[in-house]
Protein backbone atom coordinates (compact mmCIF):
# COMPACT_ATOMS: atom_id res chain seq x y z
CA UNK A 1 0.00 0.00 0.00
CA UNK A 2 1.38 3.60 -1.05
CA UNK A 3 2.12 6.04 1.80
CA UNK A 4 -0.46 8.63 1.83
CA UNK A 5 -0.25 12.23 2.78
CA UNK A 6 -2.77 13.83 2.45
CA UNK A 7 -3.78 14.88 5.80
CA UNK A 8 0.12 16.48 6.18
CA UNK A 9 -0.45 18.30 2.72
CA UNK A 10 -4.16 19.12 4.16
CA UNK A 11 -2.60 21.00 7.12
CA UNK A 12 1.07 22.01 5.28
CA UNK A 13 -0.60 24.10 2.38
CA UNK A 14 -2.41 27.10 3.37
CA UNK A 15 -6.04 26.93 2.47
CA UNK A 16 -5.97 28.81 -1.15
CA UNK A 17 -3.74 26.85 -2.30
CA UNK A 18 -4.70 23.45 -1.19
CA UNK A 19 -8.62 24.42 -2.93
CA UNK A 20 -7.00 25.26 -5.86
CA UNK A 21 -4.81 22.56 -6.11
CA UNK A 22 -7.59 19.76 -4.95
CA UNK A 23 -9.56 21.80 -7.96
CA UNK A 24 -6.70 20.85 -9.86
CA UNK A 25 -6.48 17.19 -9.75
CA UNK A 26 -10.38 17.53 -10.00
CA UNK A 27 -10.12 19.22 -13.31
CA UNK A 28 -7.22 16.12 -14.40
CA UNK A 29 -9.38 13.69 -13.54
CA UNK A 30 -12.17 15.04 -15.59
CA UNK A 31 -9.79 15.07 -18.57
CA UNK A 32 -8.41 11.93 -17.28
CA UNK A 33 -4.72 13.07 -16.49
CA UNK A 34 -3.11 12.57 -13.78
CA UNK A 35 -1.56 15.40 -11.61
CA UNK A 36 1.20 15.65 -9.36
CA UNK A 37 2.84 17.91 -7.19
CA UNK A 38 6.79 17.10 -7.22
CA UNK A 39 10.36 18.13 -5.85
CA UNK A 40 11.18 20.87 -3.85
CA UNK A 41 7.74 20.82 -2.11
CA UNK A 42 7.12 17.47 -1.29
CA UNK A 43 10.86 17.02 0.00
CA UNK A 44 9.91 20.74 2.24
CA UNK A 45 6.46 19.35 3.84
CA UNK A 46 8.25 16.19 4.95
CA UNK A 47 11.19 18.68 6.28
CA UNK A 48 8.61 20.61 7.88
CA UNK A 49 10.16 23.35 6.20
CA UNK A 50 7.57 26.46 4.40
CA UNK A 51 7.58 26.31 0.65
CA UNK A 52 4.62 26.95 -1.60
CA UNK A 53 6.82 27.21 -4.77
CA UNK A 54 4.38 24.44 -6.26
CA UNK A 55 5.41 22.35 -9.41
CA UNK A 56 2.73 20.21 -10.72
CA UNK A 57 3.13 17.72 -13.40
CA UNK A 58 0.75 15.91 -15.53
CA UNK A 59 1.02 12.60 -17.18
CA UNK A 60 -0.25 14.28 -20.99
CA UNK A 61 -1.03 17.33 -22.03
CA UNK A 62 -0.13 20.30 -19.63
CA UNK A 63 -0.64 23.23 -21.19
CA UNK A 64 -4.78 21.90 -21.80
CA UNK A 65 -4.75 21.28 -18.41
CA UNK A 66 -3.83 24.93 -17.58
CA UNK A 67 -6.13 26.53 -20.37
CA UNK A 68 -8.77 24.36 -19.03
CA UNK A 69 -8.09 25.90 -15.12
CA UNK A 70 -7.63 29.44 -16.45
CA UNK A 71 -10.94 29.25 -18.04
CA UNK A 72 -12.69 28.69 -14.60
CA UNK A 73 -10.55 31.20 -12.10
CA UNK A 74 -9.17 34.24 -12.06
CA UNK A 75 -5.66 33.15 -13.25
CA UNK A 76 -3.19 34.80 -16.28
CA UNK A 77 -1.71 32.03 -17.83
CA UNK A 78 1.58 31.87 -19.62
CA UNK A 79 2.06 29.15 -21.81
CA UNK A 80 5.27 27.70 -23.77
CA UNK A 81 3.45 25.05 -25.94
CA UNK A 82 7.17 24.11 -27.38
CA UNK A 83 8.28 22.76 -24.02
CA UNK A 84 4.57 21.64 -22.62
CA UNK A 85 4.60 24.39 -19.88
CA UNK A 86 2.16 26.68 -18.34
CA UNK A 87 2.48 29.12 -15.08
CA UNK A 88 -1.11 29.89 -13.53
CA UNK A 89 -0.45 33.22 -11.34
CA UNK A 90 -3.02 34.13 -9.09
CA UNK A 91 -3.34 37.28 -7.31
CA UNK A 92 -0.40 36.33 -4.44
CA UNK A 93 1.04 32.79 -5.29
CA UNK A 94 1.74 31.16 -8.93
CA UNK A 95 2.22 27.55 -9.53
CA UNK A 96 3.87 25.52 -12.61
CA UNK A 97 2.32 22.74 -14.84
CA UNK A 98 4.47 20.66 -16.80
CA UNK A 99 3.92 17.55 -19.10
CA UNK A 100 5.88 14.79 -17.28
CA UNK A 101 8.68 14.24 -19.31
CA UNK A 102 12.07 11.58 -20.76
CA UNK A 103 15.24 13.43 -20.91
CA UNK A 104 18.24 12.44 -22.74
CA UNK A 105 21.95 13.82 -23.21
CA UNK A 106 24.07 13.83 -26.08
CA UNK A 107 27.11 15.04 -24.48
CA UNK A 108 28.16 16.52 -21.44
CA UNK A 109 26.90 19.56 -20.34
CA UNK A 110 24.62 19.85 -22.93
CA UNK A 111 21.11 21.02 -22.40
CA UNK A 112 18.95 17.46 -22.33
CA UNK A 113 16.46 16.51 -25.16
CA UNK A 114 13.10 16.64 -24.12
CA UNK A 115 10.16 13.98 -25.26
CA UNK A 116 6.75 13.80 -23.35
CA UNK A 117 7.09 10.59 -20.79
CA UNK A 118 5.45 9.47 -17.74
CA UNK A 119 5.84 10.13 -14.01
CA UNK A 120 8.38 7.79 -13.65
CA UNK A 121 10.65 9.24 -16.71
CA UNK A 122 9.94 12.79 -15.27
CA UNK A 123 11.48 11.62 -11.79
CA UNK A 124 14.29 9.19 -12.96
CA UNK A 125 15.90 12.65 -14.86
CA UNK A 126 16.27 14.78 -11.72
CA UNK A 127 19.18 15.56 -9.79
CA UNK A 128 18.71 13.74 -6.10
CA UNK A 129 17.18 11.82 -4.34
CA UNK A 130 15.19 14.09 -1.87
CA UNK A 131 14.00 16.06 -4.77
CA UNK A 132 12.11 12.23 -6.73
CA UNK A 133 9.10 12.37 -4.64
CA UNK A 134 6.00 13.16 -6.33
CA UNK A 135 2.46 12.99 -4.17
CA UNK A 136 -0.56 12.77 -6.41
CA UNK A 137 -3.10 15.15 -6.58
CA UNK A 138 -6.23 13.53 -8.60
CA UNK A 139 -9.50 12.74 -6.36
CA UNK A 140 -8.87 8.91 -6.09
CA UNK A 141 -5.27 9.22 -4.82
CA UNK A 142 -4.85 12.59 -3.40
CA UNK A 143 -1.63 12.90 -1.23
CA UNK A 144 -0.49 9.01 -2.06
CA UNK A 145 3.36 9.42 -1.94
CA UNK A 146 5.48 8.55 -4.93
CA UNK A 147 9.02 7.95 -3.70
CA UNK A 148 11.00 5.74 -6.45
CA UNK A 149 14.40 6.16 -5.30
CA UNK A 150 13.72 5.91 -1.89
CA UNK A 151 13.53 9.83 -1.09
CA UNK A 152 12.06 9.55 1.74
CA UNK A 153 14.60 7.68 3.37
CA UNK A 154 17.42 10.25 2.95
CA UNK A 155 15.40 12.82 3.98
CA UNK A 156 15.67 10.65 7.52
CA UNK A 157 19.38 10.38 7.40
CA UNK A 158 19.94 13.22 5.88
CA UNK A 159 21.57 12.78 2.72
CA UNK A 160 22.18 14.13 -0.71
CA UNK A 161 22.07 11.44 -3.26
CA UNK A 162 22.60 11.58 -6.92
CA UNK A 163 20.21 8.89 -9.05
CA UNK A 164 22.98 7.26 -11.07
CA UNK A 165 26.76 7.35 -11.66
CA UNK A 166 27.30 9.37 -14.91
CA UNK A 167 24.91 12.17 -13.24
CA UNK A 168 27.39 14.74 -12.21
CA UNK A 169 29.02 14.09 -15.66
CA UNK A 170 25.38 14.22 -17.55
CA UNK A 171 24.79 18.07 -16.07
CA UNK A 172 27.73 19.12 -13.59
CA UNK A 173 25.60 21.93 -12.88
CA UNK A 174 24.43 19.29 -10.16
CA UNK A 175 27.80 19.67 -8.32
CA UNK A 176 26.71 22.78 -6.98
CA UNK A 177 22.95 22.14 -6.84
CA UNK A 178 24.18 18.98 -4.43
CA UNK A 179 26.65 21.59 -2.18
CA UNK A 180 23.80 24.28 -2.26
CA UNK A 181 21.20 21.77 -1.04
CA UNK A 182 24.11 19.95 1.62
CA UNK A 183 24.31 22.88 3.55
CA UNK A 184 20.94 24.66 3.18
CA UNK A 185 19.59 21.47 4.75
CA UNK A 186 22.60 20.72 6.66
CA UNK A 187 22.72 17.41 5.22
CA UNK A 188 26.05 15.09 3.82
CA UNK A 189 26.94 13.98 0.50
CA UNK A 190 26.11 10.59 0.62
CA UNK A 191 29.58 8.76 0.23
CA UNK A 192 29.27 7.09 -3.50
CA UNK A 193 27.59 10.74 -4.38
CA UNK A 194 30.65 12.39 -2.87
CA UNK A 195 33.10 10.40 -4.28
CA UNK A 196 31.61 10.90 -8.15
CA UNK A 197 31.66 14.05 -7.11
CA UNK A 198 35.05 14.55 -6.68
CA UNK A 199 35.68 11.98 -9.78
CA UNK A 200 33.81 14.64 -12.12
CA UNK A 201 34.57 17.88 -10.79
CA UNK A 202 36.40 18.85 -14.01
CA UNK A 203 33.27 18.51 -15.98
CA UNK A 204 31.99 21.57 -14.71
CA UNK A 205 34.40 22.85 -17.77
CA UNK A 206 31.36 21.52 -19.91
CA UNK A 207 29.27 24.21 -18.18
CA UNK A 208 27.96 27.20 -20.35
CA UNK A 209 28.95 30.67 -18.56
CA UNK A 210 25.13 31.27 -17.84
CA UNK A 211 24.40 28.05 -16.63
CA UNK A 212 27.07 28.30 -14.38
CA UNK A 213 26.39 31.93 -13.21
CA UNK A 214 22.49 31.06 -13.00
CA UNK A 215 23.89 28.25 -9.78
CA UNK A 216 26.30 30.90 -8.61
CA UNK A 217 23.27 32.93 -8.07
CA UNK A 218 21.03 30.34 -6.68
CA UNK A 219 24.28 29.41 -4.29
CA UNK A 220 24.52 33.54 -3.17
CA UNK A 221 20.92 33.64 -2.62
CA UNK A 222 21.09 30.85 0.12
CA UNK A 223 20.72 32.23 3.53
CA UNK A 224 24.40 31.87 4.35
CA UNK A 225 25.80 31.37 0.79
CA UNK A 226 29.19 31.65 2.94
CA UNK A 227 28.67 27.55 3.89
CA UNK A 228 28.33 26.35 0.12
CA UNK A 229 31.30 28.12 -0.74
CA UNK A 230 33.31 26.55 2.32
CA UNK A 231 32.06 23.41 1.72
CA UNK A 232 32.89 23.83 -2.37
CA UNK A 233 36.55 24.90 -1.68
CA UNK A 234 37.30 21.85 0.86
CA UNK A 235 36.01 19.44 -2.30
CA UNK A 236 38.04 21.32 -4.55
CA UNK A 237 35.17 22.81 -6.56
CA UNK A 238 35.53 26.18 -5.68
CA UNK A 239 38.89 26.18 -7.72
CA UNK A 240 37.45 24.53 -11.06
CA UNK A 241 35.34 27.89 -11.10
CA UNK A 242 38.28 30.36 -11.14
CA UNK A 243 42.00 28.67 -9.61
CA UNK A 244 42.01 31.73 -7.43
CA UNK A 245 38.96 31.87 -5.75
CA UNK A 246 39.15 31.31 -1.78
CA UNK A 247 36.06 29.93 0.54
CA UNK A 248 37.88 30.61 3.60
CA UNK A 249 36.95 32.63 6.94
CA UNK A 250 38.06 35.85 5.63
CA UNK A 251 35.29 35.55 3.43
CA UNK A 252 32.61 33.59 5.52
CA UNK A 253 33.46 36.81 8.20
CA UNK A 254 32.71 39.46 5.42
CA UNK A 255 29.86 37.61 3.83
CA UNK A 256 28.09 37.64 7.90
CA UNK A 257 28.99 41.25 7.72
CA UNK A 258 27.80 42.06 3.92
CA UNK A 259 24.37 40.72 4.77
CA UNK A 260 24.12 43.25 7.70
CA UNK A 261 25.02 46.26 5.65
CA UNK A 262 22.17 45.13 3.09
CA UNK A 263 18.95 45.10 5.37
CA UNK A 264 16.72 46.34 2.51
CA UNK A 265 18.81 45.47 -0.35
CA UNK A 266 19.84 42.05 -2.07
CA UNK A 267 23.66 41.16 -0.91
CA UNK A 268 24.16 39.24 -4.15
CA UNK A 269 26.33 42.23 -6.19
CA UNK A 270 28.04 42.69 -2.63
CA UNK A 271 28.97 39.61 -2.23
CA UNK A 272 30.40 38.91 -5.38
CA UNK A 273 32.61 41.96 -4.56
CA UNK A 274 33.62 39.64 -1.83
CA UNK A 275 34.41 36.71 -3.57
CA UNK A 276 36.85 38.30 -6.33
CA UNK A 277 38.41 40.38 -3.92
CA UNK A 278 41.51 38.55 -3.77
CA UNK A 279 42.13 38.11 -7.36
CA UNK A 280 44.28 40.38 -9.60
CA UNK A 281 42.35 42.24 -12.30
CA UNK A 282 43.18 39.96 -15.10
CA UNK A 283 41.91 37.04 -12.88
CA UNK A 284 38.79 39.38 -12.36
CA UNK A 285 38.25 39.58 -16.24
CA UNK A 286 38.87 35.99 -16.48
CA UNK A 287 35.95 35.14 -14.15
CA UNK A 288 33.73 37.51 -15.33
CA UNK A 289 34.21 36.56 -18.98
CA UNK A 290 33.52 32.98 -17.90
CA UNK A 291 30.43 33.46 -16.04
CA UNK A 292 29.25 36.08 -18.19
CA UNK A 293 28.17 38.25 -16.02
CA UNK A 294 25.91 41.58 -16.56
CA UNK A 295 27.39 44.75 -17.04
CA UNK A 296 25.97 46.03 -13.94
CA UNK A 297 27.68 43.56 -11.60
CA UNK A 298 31.02 43.40 -13.78
CA UNK A 299 31.21 46.78 -12.92
CA UNK A 300 30.75 46.87 -9.23
CA UNK A 301 33.39 43.70 -9.18
CA UNK A 302 35.64 46.00 -11.35
CA UNK A 303 35.33 48.80 -9.31
CA UNK A 304 36.21 46.89 -5.76
CA UNK A 305 39.51 46.37 -7.41
CA UNK A 306 39.85 49.53 -8.15
CA UNK A 307 39.23 51.23 -5.28
CA UNK A 308 41.58 48.69 -3.27
CA UNK A 309 44.49 50.47 -4.99
CA UNK A 310 42.94 53.41 -3.64
CA UNK A 311 42.89 52.55 -0.05
CA UNK A 312 46.36 53.55 1.04
CA UNK A 313 45.35 56.80 0.15
CA UNK A 314 42.18 56.72 2.52
CA UNK A 315 44.12 55.64 5.28
CA UNK A 316 45.02 59.51 5.62
CA UNK A 317 43.88 60.82 8.55
CA UNK A 318 44.42 64.30 7.29
CA UNK A 319 41.83 64.31 4.64
CA UNK A 320 38.99 66.46 4.53
CA UNK A 321 35.18 64.92 3.96
CA UNK A 322 35.15 66.58 0.61
CA UNK A 323 38.44 65.19 -0.39
CA UNK A 324 36.70 61.49 0.79
CA UNK A 325 34.08 62.39 -1.59
CA UNK A 326 36.13 62.95 -4.12
CA UNK A 327 38.17 59.73 -3.82
CA UNK A 328 34.80 57.99 -3.91
CA UNK A 329 31.87 59.49 -5.85
CA UNK A 330 32.39 57.56 -9.21
CA UNK A 331 32.80 53.92 -7.57
CA UNK A 332 29.67 51.98 -6.78
CA UNK A 333 28.06 51.34 -4.12
CA UNK A 334 28.87 47.63 -3.87
CA UNK A 335 32.44 48.63 -4.31
CA UNK A 336 32.77 51.00 -2.05
CA UNK A 337 31.08 48.63 0.86
CA UNK A 338 33.38 45.45 -0.25
CA UNK A 339 36.52 47.72 0.75
CA UNK A 340 34.93 48.97 4.03
CA UNK A 341 34.53 45.68 4.97
CA UNK A 342 37.68 44.37 3.60
CA UNK A 343 40.43 47.19 4.84
CA UNK A 344 42.87 46.92 7.36
CA UNK A 345 43.12 50.46 7.86
CA UNK A 346 40.72 51.14 10.76
CA UNK A 347 41.11 55.32 9.49
CA UNK A 348 40.68 54.30 5.88
CA UNK A 349 37.25 51.85 7.06
CA UNK A 350 35.98 55.32 8.94
CA UNK A 351 36.15 57.65 6.06
CA UNK A 352 34.43 54.55 3.54
CA UNK A 353 32.07 54.40 6.22
CA UNK A 354 31.14 58.26 6.60
CA UNK A 355 31.07 58.13 2.96
CA UNK A 356 28.56 55.55 2.80
CA UNK A 357 26.45 56.91 6.17
CA UNK A 358 26.46 60.40 5.46
CA UNK A 359 28.98 62.05 2.96
CA UNK A 360 27.07 60.53 -0.06
CA UNK A 361 23.92 61.87 0.90
CA UNK A 362 24.62 65.20 1.39
CA UNK A 363 24.17 68.11 -1.32
CA UNK A 364 23.83 72.18 -1.18
CA UNK A 365 20.32 73.59 -0.43
CA UNK A 366 20.63 76.06 -3.47
CA UNK A 367 20.73 74.24 -7.04
CA UNK A 368 21.21 75.89 -10.40
CA UNK A 369 17.83 78.10 -10.67
CA UNK A 370 19.07 79.33 -7.22
CA UNK A 371 22.30 80.68 -8.75
CA UNK A 372 20.58 82.32 -11.42
CA UNK A 373 18.22 83.95 -9.61
CA UNK A 374 20.80 85.73 -7.67
CA UNK A 375 22.59 86.84 -10.86
CA UNK A 376 25.04 83.72 -11.21
CA UNK A 377 25.60 83.76 -15.33
CA UNK A 378 25.15 80.67 -16.63
CA UNK A 379 28.20 78.56 -17.66
CA UNK A 380 31.30 77.01 -16.26
CA UNK A 381 31.26 79.48 -13.64
CA UNK A 382 27.79 78.68 -12.59
CA UNK A 383 29.33 74.79 -12.79
CA UNK A 384 32.55 75.67 -10.29
CA UNK A 385 30.34 77.52 -7.67
CA UNK A 386 27.88 75.02 -7.22
CA UNK A 387 31.08 72.65 -7.25
CA UNK A 388 32.64 74.94 -4.42
CA UNK A 389 29.18 75.01 -2.24
CA UNK A 390 29.02 71.16 -2.40
CA UNK A 391 32.29 71.04 -0.98
CA UNK A 392 31.41 73.87 1.75
CA UNK A 393 28.69 71.85 2.35
CA UNK A 394 30.69 68.38 2.52
CA UNK A 395 33.43 70.00 4.86
CA UNK A 396 30.58 71.56 7.16
CA UNK A 397 31.57 75.28 6.54
CA UNK A 398 28.17 75.74 5.43
CA UNK A 399 24.63 74.68 7.42
CA UNK A 400 21.64 76.81 6.10
CA UNK A 401 20.07 78.27 3.58
CA UNK A 402 21.07 81.88 4.19
CA UNK A 403 24.66 80.48 5.26
CA UNK A 404 24.70 79.26 1.81
CA UNK A 405 23.93 82.22 -0.02
CA UNK A 406 26.01 84.52 2.07
CA UNK A 407 28.99 82.33 0.39
CA UNK A 408 27.58 82.63 -2.86
CA UNK A 409 27.39 86.80 -2.73
CA UNK A 410 30.99 86.47 -1.25
CA UNK A 411 32.24 84.64 -4.12
CA UNK A 412 30.43 86.89 -7.07
CA UNK A 413 32.28 89.99 -5.42
CA UNK A 414 35.11 88.15 -6.61
CA UNK A 415 34.26 87.50 -9.41
P1 LIG B 1 14.67 24.99 -4.36
O1 LIG B 1 13.96 25.99 -5.21
O2 LIG B 1 14.19 24.89 -2.97
O3 LIG B 1 16.13 25.13 -4.48
P2 LIG B 1 13.42 23.23 -6.11
O4 LIG B 1 13.29 21.75 -5.94
O5 LIG B 1 12.21 24.04 -6.24
O6 LIG B 1 14.30 23.61 -4.89
P3 LIG B 1 14.33 24.14 -8.73
O7 LIG B 1 15.69 24.67 -9.03
O8 LIG B 1 13.16 25.01 -8.86
O9 LIG B 1 14.44 23.51 -7.28
O10 LIG B 1 14.12 22.87 -9.62
C1 LIG B 1 12.92 22.13 -9.60
C2 LIG B 1 13.24 20.66 -9.68
O11 LIG B 1 13.86 20.39 -10.93
C3 LIG B 1 14.20 20.20 -8.60
O12 LIG B 1 13.50 19.66 -7.50
C4 LIG B 1 15.07 19.20 -9.27
O13 LIG B 1 14.63 17.90 -9.01
C5 LIG B 1 14.90 19.48 -10.74
N1 LIG B 1 16.14 20.02 -11.29
C6 LIG B 1 16.52 21.32 -11.34
N2 LIG B 1 17.72 21.44 -11.91
C7 LIG B 1 18.13 20.20 -12.22
C8 LIG B 1 19.28 19.62 -12.84
N3 LIG B 1 20.30 20.39 -13.22
N4 LIG B 1 19.32 18.30 -13.01
C9 LIG B 1 18.31 17.53 -12.63
N5 LIG B 1 17.21 17.97 -12.03
C10 LIG B 1 17.10 19.28 -11.83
Amino acid sequence: MPENLSSQLEEYLPQQILKLVKGAGEKASELGLELYVVGGVVRDLLLGRANFDLDLVVEGDAVKLAQELAKESQASLTVHPHFGTAKLSYTSFSFDIATARRESYSCPGALPSVKPGSLTDDLCRRDFSINTMALCLTPQRFGELIDLYHGKDDLDNRLIRILHPNSFIDDATRILRGLRYEQRLGFKLEAKTAELLRRDEAMLDTISGDRLRHELELILKEDCPERVLKRAAELGVLTKLHPSLRGNGWLSKRFEQARQQCKRTSPLPLYLCLLIYNLTDEENEQFLSRFNFQKRLSQAMRHALQLKTKLHTLANPQLKPSDIYQLLCSYTTQAIQANFLAAESPIASQHLQSYLAKLRYVKPLLNGEDLKRMGVPQGTQMGEILNALHEAKLNGEVRTREEEEKLVYNWCQTL
